[in-house]
């Protein structure tokens, strides 16, 4: 417990209080073997010397990023003609034993092309690598994930540049020192937390400024949430954005969607405007503006929703889905712009910080089967908004019904007795009694995203 100490800039107080609170029988906590890595922004007030030096660098970096891809796209090029006929479109002539250029070679060319190229050596050599390095992971992202293509950068599209360490005490009160760039001063609008180590930090330019993300690693290990207290089910959607087995429906809200059109309307007007022009860079600018003002404007109501979610709760569960695919999946149908995939991590950083369980359960069939009873009731489509039991006559709505389900494969997913929370349950007032019956599995096998069994294999008490 002594560690905890260390991390008194970090909001705490919730781990430590809850930590004190564990009843007596539990003897231990289980730690995190994953270290602590967060990012803190802060608004940079560059002079405008600094400015023009930020942007040279930023210059550099793209085309140093558009000559590694060109040199990989040509190297596949290359090789994709057969060998007894030509290519309909012209293509270099790369020689069959050359190897890929990968990172390390395209670094080693990197620093001979200094000599040539001086203008490379205004940057620092370090940043110059990352940007390869940035390239090098989007390369294995498409060929691995499935990502999409690295692109060709314009001066809009190249935004930021990052250091992977800075030097000796780079942080006095009213400013921070880059190499290169020396002092800029910043607004600290909250405080670094201490004990904390610099892993990298990284300039970015957007529509409102110039800011800088610090990556701040802690060296301790954290204890994750234990399972205690009131389970809530959540069942993410695009009818609903969330459903809560507590019954609550929350939908997305209408000022993101003002925003949303706002935004296509400025976005129609580009097409009018000549390019390279004035007025087009201008409606660039109003563009970018707004693009900054609607993701500030859904991180802050993601953040909101997220605590509103955890109040109340000592346990969270939602569907284990990779969010970013399944809205890829979905973006063709409707033009929603509902970012799950920064909802989810969001949820999960703040059930952290308020020591709620996080945990994703199995998301196949939620909606085909009753929550109440567990019999199955059949695929539905989507346009079935009600859930009606055959069986036990359970109605309800389909997100609730689904956001149920979620909720007690992940009852049946840690396992235990959840200890009584009575104050918790009062406020509540969704469940009658919780004092669900354990399926004999222990405490260390109830560990994130496992493989559930279905809730049948246990006794369950009635669901309200
Ligand atoms: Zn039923």
């Amino acid at each position: 417990m002594d560690s905890l100490k260390l991390i008194e800039g970090f909001d705490t107080p919730k781990i430590s209080k809850y930590i004190n609170s564990l009843p007596s029988q539990i003897t231990h906590v289980r730690y995190n073997a994953v270290m602590l890595t967060m990012t803190y922004e802060y608004k940079l007030q560059p002079t405008p010397e600094q400015i023009t030096t930020i942007e040279q660098t930023l210059d550099v970096c793209r085309s140093v990023w558009n000559f590694a891809l060109r040199q990989r796209k040509d190297w596949c090029n290359s090789r994709k003609s057969a060998i007894n006929a030509c290519s309909i479109q012209s293509e270099y002539i790369i020689s069959a034993d050359e190897p890929f250029p990968n990172y390390h070679k395209q670094a080693k060319q990197l620093t001979e092309a200094k000599n040539q190229y001086p203008q490379l050596k205004l940057v620092h050599s370090q940043v110059l690598q990352q940007t390869l390095r940035t390239l090098d992971r989007a390369w294995d992202d498409m060929k691995n994930r499935g990502f999409g293509f690295p692109r060709f950068k314009n001066k809009y599209r190249m935004r930021s540049f990052v250091f992977p360490q800075l030097g000796k005490d780079p942080i006095r009160n009213d400013s921070i020192k880059f190499p290169k760039l020396g002092w800029i001063q910043w607004r600290q609008s909250r405080p670094l937390p201490e004990g904390f180590l610099f892993k990298q930090a990284r300039i970015v330019r957007k529509a409102s400024g110039y800011f800088v993300m610090l990556s701040l690693q802690l060296n301790i290990d954290v204890p994750n949430p234990m399972p205690h207290g009131h389970p809530r089910g959540l069942d993410l959607g695009y009818d609903k954005f969330v459903a809560t087995s507590d019954g609550e429906e929350i939908k997305r809200p209408r000022f993101l969607k003002t925003m949303q059109r706002k935004l296509k309307l400025l976005q129609r007007r580009l097409k009018n405007k000549q390019k390279g022009s004035n007025n087009r860079h201008k409606l660039n600018q109003k563009i970018a503006r707004l693009h900054q003002r609607i993701s500030d404007t859904r991180k802050d109501w993601h953040y909101k929703l997220s605590h509103h979610l955890c109040d109340g709760a000592g346990m969270i569960f939602v569907e284990d889905i990779n969010f970013v695919s399944w809205q890829r999946g979905m973006l063709s149908k409707q033009n929603a712009d509902a970012g799950f995939g920064q909802f989810a991590n969001i949820l999960e950083w703040v059930c952290f910080r308020r020591d709620v369980y996080f945990a994703k359960v199995n998301k196949d069939g939620t909606s085909q089967t009753c929550p109440n009873c567990g019999a199955y009731t059949g695929k539905k489509t989507l346009d079935i908004r009600f859930h009606h039991c055959n069986e036990c006559g359970y109605k309800t709505t389909r997100d609730v019904a689904a956001s149920l389900e979620i909720r007690n494969r992940g009852i049946t997913a840690v396992g235990q007795t959840v200890v009584e929370n009575v104050c918790g349950l009062e406020a509540t007032g969704s469940i009658g009694h919780d004092t669900l019956v354990g399926t004999g599995r222990s405490r260390k096998s109830a560990s994130r995203g496992v493989g559930i069994p279905h809730f049948k294999d246990i006794e369950h008490s009635e669901v309200a």
